[in-house]
């Protein structure tokens, strides 16, 4: 039913996950960059499972958990829809 999520080194440790876990067994970061926009009462989330370097969900916008836990800074740190007038 389910495909298997894609496996990445640490963030920030670089250490290689196991299959099954779900945060780093020497640092506790997350294995996986996950939208950060969590279900609610009202809402259905996003919790997409973003490539390790995406500061924004790439199906939402919203920041992933890396970049809202400060282990990757985003490439447009003025919000999530960057304007190109004056982009250098
Ligand atoms: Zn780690
Ligand atoms: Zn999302």
């Amino acid at each position: 039913m389910s495909k298997k999520p894609e496996l990445y080194p640490c963030i920030r440790c670089l250490r290689m996950p196991q299959e099954n876990e779900r945060f780093c067994a020497d640092c506790g970061t997350p294995v996986q960059n996950r939208c950060s926009d969590e279900p609610g009462i009202l809402r259905r989330g996003c919790r997409f499972v973003n490539p390790p370097t995406a500061a924004y969900c790439v199906k939402c916008g919203e920041p992933t958990v890396y970049q809202r836990n400060g282990l990757i800074g985003p490439l447009h740190p003025n919000g999530s829809k960057p304007s190109f007038l004056g982009f250098q």
